[in-house]
């Protein structure tokens, strides 16, 4: 399929002609070879005008706390609501170690095989950065063949939060009922992050559910992440604005799905108004940017001549403290300017 017939799949492609496309189109995104990347980056231009207007969600949490039950029956709901879905993955576990923690058994077993929707597991190795970049395209290539909720999915370990807060407009945090029992397990990085928390399995125990939904509250409010007089109150005084919130969710039973889009809506409502979402994926794009040519001018650094040659006596002399970290890099840098 030559480049433009594949952009033309993705746009406008029938049901399966653009499922495949997809598939496709992320595949070669996805591919290491050279040749493949500048096949990628004319592909991404490509699509680029057609990308940006999605909501894009990202959803956290630790393994079982029910992520997958939750994205199945929000993705059908929003689905019964008119919209088409697109559930990404970032699983941090697989980059490590080739294993995954979100990955084997079968997950969202309705939304997997509903043509509105389209699922996609985590790029399967590479660096979190790679994999975080690997993500973000798919996410361009969905929003450019229609899809208008894409959610991108990652669990709560290791700096995947952050790779995920950093590609989305909104991001929730899932809880489990008794997270509040224990403070010092709530990071304040993590809930940083969070414009909305979510305590799930509230049908397990209604009072540990309340008891986390105050303690995560009043935690945030010491973080000075919502000021005192906020609670549930939204959209005060004249610079609108939206504050973080705590709501319960039954995900195994459905209960609590309207109420958590109703959320997400208003969210998006507020923030789109205030100029907030345009000015949050206006930073992200530079960040991504600059993330991008960080890691690049690091790789080209690694693989240049003379830095190869000296790196593994300067790493010895400073692993041994016989050199100064600071001197060593200095050296370092100073090599890659000279001529190979
Ligand atoms: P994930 O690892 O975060 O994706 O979690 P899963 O969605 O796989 O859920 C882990 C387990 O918790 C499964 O056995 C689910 O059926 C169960 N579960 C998920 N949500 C709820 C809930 O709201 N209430 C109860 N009681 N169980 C739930």
């Amino acid at each position: 399929m030559s480049q433009s017939a594949l952009v033309d799949a993705v746009l406008h492609g029938g049901a399966s002609v653009q499922r495949r496309a997809i598939a496709k189109a992320i595949t070669l995104l996805e591919s290491t070879r050279a040749d493949h990347r500048a096949q990628a980056d004319e592909l991404l231009t490509a699509l680029l005008p057609h990308t940006g207007k999605a909501f894009r969600l990202g959803i956290s949490g630790v393994p079982g706390v029910g992520k997958s039950t939750f994205i199945e029956v929000l993705g059908l709901y929003l689905i019964e609501q008119g919209h088409r879905v697109a559930v990404l993955t970032i699983d941090p576990s697989s980059t490590v170690s080739g294993g995954s923690i979100l990955g084997d058994k079968t997950r969202m077993e309705k939304l997997s095989v509903h043509e509105r929707a389209y699922i996609r597991p985590s790029p399967s190795s590479g660096t979190l950065g790679g994999v975080a970049e690997k993500t973000r395209e798919a996410m361009l290539v969905c929003e450019a063949a229609g899809y208008d909720v894409v959610i991108v999915e990652t669990v709560g370990v290791g700096q995947s939060e952050t790779a995920v807060a950093g590609m989305t407009d909104m991001f929730v945090l899932m809880q489990l009922p008794n997270a509040g029992d224990d403070l010092q397990a709530i990071k304040k990085g993590v809930m940083e992050l969070a414009d909305l928390v979510v305590i799930n399995k509230a049908d397990l125990d209604a009072d540990a559910a309340r008891r986390a939904q105050a303690q995560i509250m009043s935690a945030m409010r010491l973080f000075g992440l919502v000021n005192h007089a906020m609670g549930h109150a939204q959209a005060q005084g004249p610079d609108k604005q939206w504050h973080p919130q705590v709501i319960q969710l039954s995900a195994l039973h459905g209960k609590g799905v309207a109420e958590f889009w109703a959320a997400v809506t208003q969210y998006q409502a507020l923030q789109g108004a205030n100029g907030r979402l345009a000015a949050r994926r206006q930073h992200q794009a530079l960040a991504w940017m600059w993330e991008r040519i960080d890691a690049g001018l690091k790789q080209a650094f690694r693989q240049h001549p003379q830095v190869r040659e000296l790196l593994p006596q300067l790493t010895r002399e400073v692993a041994e403290g016989r050199l100064a970290a600071s001197t060593a890099a200095r050296n370092l840098l100073a090599a890659q300017d000279r001529r190979a």
